[in-house]
C-alpha cells in the first residue's frame, strides 16, 4: 500500500508509521518503505539512517536486494523498515536516464520474498515525481491521507490523475482503496465541512475512522516511537487502531469475494 498526497505535512508519514505499528501489533508481519529522502518513517521507527549507510536509495539506483537493508525496528516484534537517507534526493535526478525508471521499486519488490509480510506500507515524499511513481508502480493500492484543513482538496485531481497514468501504463492492479481523514479538529466547522466533502465525493473509499489532532501523535517521533506504544490510550492512537482495523478488516472481506 502506498501513502501518498503530494502536498506535505497532511499525515503521510504519521499514518504509515502508525498503521503499520498498529497492525504489527495486532501480530501481522509489517515492513515500512521509506521513500522520502527525510527519512521521516525512518526516525520514527528508530532506523539508522545515515547517508552513505545502505538504503532505499542503493535499492532503487545500485539494484541493492531489498532484503540487505531492511532493519527490525527495536521493541515491536513485528515491524520492520527499509530505511531512507538524504542520498534519496539524488535518485529523483539519477532515476532519469535509467531503463525501467519507474519501476526500479517494482522489481526490486518481485526479487524479494514479499510473502513474508501481511503488509508493506510505502511512504511517499511530497512530490509526483519518479519516487512516487515508483511506489504507485510497486504498490496495488493507494492510501491518501487528506488533512482536515482548508485547501485540502486541492491537487487531489491531479494526484488522481497520476494514479490513473500508472494504472494505464505501469500497475494495472493499481487501485486508491483508502481515504483517511486526518488532523481532525472538532472544535472548527472547517474540519467537519471538509470531512463532509470528501465523503460526499469519495463514499465507501473513506474510512470511517478520522484521526484527531492531537499532541501526543506530534510528540511521539521524536522519542523513536509510534503513539500506539508512545501513548497506547490516546485519542490518536485510538484512532489509528481503529483505522488499522478497518484496513484489515476490507482485506479479509476482498480475500474471501
Ligand atoms: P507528511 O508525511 O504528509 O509530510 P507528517 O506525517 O510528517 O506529514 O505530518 C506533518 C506534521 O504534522 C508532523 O509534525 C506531524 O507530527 C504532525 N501531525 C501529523 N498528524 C498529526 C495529528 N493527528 N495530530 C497532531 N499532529 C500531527
Ligand atoms: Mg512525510
Amino acid at each position: 500500500m502506498t501513502v501518498a498526497n503530494q502536498k506535505g505535512g497532511v499525515g503521510k508519514t504519521t499514518t504509515a508509521v502508525n498503521l503499520a505499528a498498529a497492525l504489527s501489533m495486532h501480530g501481522q508481519q509489517v515492513l515500512v518503505v521509506d521513500l522520502d529522502p527525510q527519512g521521516n518513517a525512518s526516525t520514527a521507527l528508530a532506523t539508522e539512517h545515515r547517508s552513505g549507510m545502505p538504503s532505499v536509495y542503493q535499492v532503487l539506483v545500485d539494484d541493492l536486494p531489498l532484503s540487505s537493508i531492511i532493519k527490525a525496528v527495536p521493541e515491536m516484534p513485528n515491524l520492520f523498515c527499509a530505511p531512507a537517507t538524504l542520498d534519496l534526493a539524488g535518485a529523483e535526478i539519477e532515476l532519469v536516464p535509467m531503463v525501467g525508471r519507474e519501476t526500479r521499486l517494482k522489481r526490486a519488490l518481485a526479487a524479494f520474498d514479499a510473502m513474508r509480510f501481511d503488509y508493506i506500507l510505502i511512504d511517499c515524499p511530497p512530490s509526483l515525481g519518479l519516487l512516487t511513481v515508483n511506489a504507485m508502480a510497486a504498490a496495488q493500492e493507494v492510501l491518501i491521507p487528506i488533512q482536515c484543513e482548508y485547501y485540502a482538496l486541492e491537487g487531489l485531481t491531479q494526484l488522481l490523475q497520476n494514479v490513473e497514468l500508472v494504472r494505464a501504463h505501469l500497475n494495472q492492479s493499481l487501485a486508491v482503496s483508502t481515504i483517511l481523514l486526518t488532523m481532525y479538529d472538532g472544535r472548527t466547522r472547517l474540519a467537519s465541512q471538509v470531512a463532509e466533502e470528501v465523503r460526499s465525493h469519495f463514499g465507501d473509499t473513506v474510512l470511517d475512522a478520522v484521526i484527531p489532532r492531537s499532541v501526543r501523535v506530534s510528540e511521539a517521533p521524536s522519542y523513536g516511537q509510534s503513539v500506539m506504544t508512545y501513548d497506547p490510550g490516546s485519542s490518536g492512537a485510538m484512532a489509528y487502531m481503529q483505522a488499522a482495523r478497518e484496513i484489515a478488516y476490507r482485506a479479509a472481506s476482498l480475500a474471501e469475494a
